[in-house]
């Protein structure tokens, strides 16, 4: 006769960490001012001072 296992406890997982990285995005370093978001001591207008641009993947 089959004997009965105990129930595994259930274990609660955790929502899956989401990617720090969304899809389709991507973050760059200025090209402008290579990321140091000012230019001759003003703020670069490329990447508005953090010298991080957006970059879209794929185009939109
Ligand atoms: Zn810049």
């Amino acid at each position: 006769m089959p004997q009965r296992q105990p129930p595994e406890p259930k274990q609660s997982k955790p929502a899956e960490a989401a990617p720090p990285n969304v899809p389709g995005t991507g973050e760059a370093l200025c090209p402008v001012c290579s990321g140091k978001g000012t230019i001759a001591g003003r703020k670069c207008e490329e990447c508005d001072g953090t010298g991080i641009v957006i970059q879209g993947i794929g185009g939109a």
